[in-house]
């Protein structure tokens, strides 16, 4: 059977994995047994599961499948705090996840597309175009595959890149992730149901317990998806991809805006912090000559504090660089005087350090190069 046909396991809740197994002649605690392999001791192989009766086990290989990615490669960047995962999905479209480590703390980026209808001029996963949606259990196996990778790098990091990335001993690795981020390729409001099923999954206080408010979903402004989320009794943060202030250069960025406009956009955003009291994050890439004018800041500021102050962080990311768009980051003099005119507003601003960079693992860098990756 292909991986096409096969069960993903990972796709199933409790419930649904134990009215399947029912359905393959087992007793309802077997679905039990292999949740708790998948979900708590993250086996990634029905042959290790050794609690379930060796036939079973062949069965479960025959018909079913632990998500339907195939690593191809993993790499490595900073000095072995940042791996960068390669998959392949069964129609051979690539997707990518990668795991940033850092003083006690591990995010996962986790991509909810393969490939992205969004078409953000300056991103490298909006030139692949849309390939697929991912489902919950492709998208929650990114995580279980980054947990699995985390109790590996105490032993595997290089300790010059260590120190220079600031981890002055192994044991500031922590043994668990601490955030999930939906912040790789694709557009996850653009797959809300899978995406907010695979939050679901991983949340699960059964299996792998991972807390709603070490989730953060970034979209580019789909208002709906907004919307849905100020309703959601999950408690997931929320970013926004604004990028510039402005409705006519915010559209030559990023189609989206023709639709969403900004002011619609902030006006639900306001909406939502007022529903959640959760804070949320603005996205700000900086192009020279294109957003990064004093100008730009001052209608950012302007558009945000216009009707009165609600709690929000503006990240700042100088344009990591992707082949043949024509741009180029922002200077650290521009970047620094946008920063400080959004303080002196009132505005609280953050420059983001970028981690990946040389394995093209930064913000919009990743385009999921599977000949690259079967060749490397
Ligand atoms: N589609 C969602 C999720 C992707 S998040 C969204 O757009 O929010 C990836 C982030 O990286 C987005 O904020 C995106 O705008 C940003 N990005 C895209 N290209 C980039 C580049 N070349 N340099 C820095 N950030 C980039």
């Amino acid at each position: 059977m292909s991986d096409v046909q096969k069960i993903n396991v990972l796709d199933l809740s409790l419930a649904e994995l134990t009215a399947q197994v029912k359905a393959w002649g087992q007793p309802a605690f077997r679905a039990k047994q292999l949740y708790r392999q998948l979900w708590v001791l993250l086996t990634d192989e029905f042959e290790a599961m050794s609690d379930l009766p060796a036939g079973f086990r062949a069965f479960l290989k025959e018909h079913a499948c632990i998500s339907t990615l195939r690593l191809l490669k993993v790499y490595r960047g900073d000095g072995g705090l940042t791996r960068k995962a390669v998959f392949a999905l069964p129609g051979n479209e690539t997707i990518e996840a990668v795991l940033m480590v850092y003083p006690d703390r591990a995010t996962v980026c986790v991509s909810s597309q393969a490939g992205c209808p969004m078409g953000c001029v300056f991103c490298a996963t909006a030139k692949l175009g849309f390939m697929k949606d991912l489902s919950p259990g492709d998208i929650a196996h990114q995580v279980l595959w980054a947990q699995r990778m985390l109790r590996e790098i105490p032993d595997d990091v290089d300790a010059d890149g260590m120190v220079k990335h600031r981890l002055d001993s192994v044991e500031r690795v922590p043994g668990r992730l601490t955030n999930a981020v939906f912040m790789g390729m694709g557009e996850p409001f653009n797959n809300y149901t899978n995406w907010r099923a695979s939050v679901e999954r991983l949340h699960d206080p059964d299996g792998f317990n991972f807390g709603a408010r070490n989730f953060t979903v970034s979209t580019v402004g789909l208002i709906p998806g907004i919307r849905k989320l100020m309703d959601d009794p999950l408690q997931v943060n929320l970013a926004i991809s604004l990028h510039a202030a402005d409705d006519e250069i915010r559209s030559a960025m990023m189609p989206v805006n023709r639709r969403y406009p900004v002011g619609d956009l902030i006006d639900a955003v306001r909406e939502y912090t007022d529903k959640t009291h959760r804070r949320v994050s603005f996205e700000y890439v900086l192009i020279e000559e294109k957003n990064d004018d004093l100008h730009e800041a001052q209608k950012l500021a302007d558009v945000l504090l216009a009707k009165g102050k609600f709690p929000m962080h503006v990240n700042l990311i100088p344009l990591n660089p992707v082949d043949d768009i024509g741009m180029t980051r922002s200077s650290r003099e521009r970047v620094n005087a946008f920063r400080n005119y959004l303080e002196s507003r009132g505005v609280p601003a953050t420059v983001r350090i970028q981690r990946g960079v040389d394995i093209n693992a930064a913000c919009g860098q990743l385009a999921g190069d599977a000949a690259k990756a079967l060749s490397a």
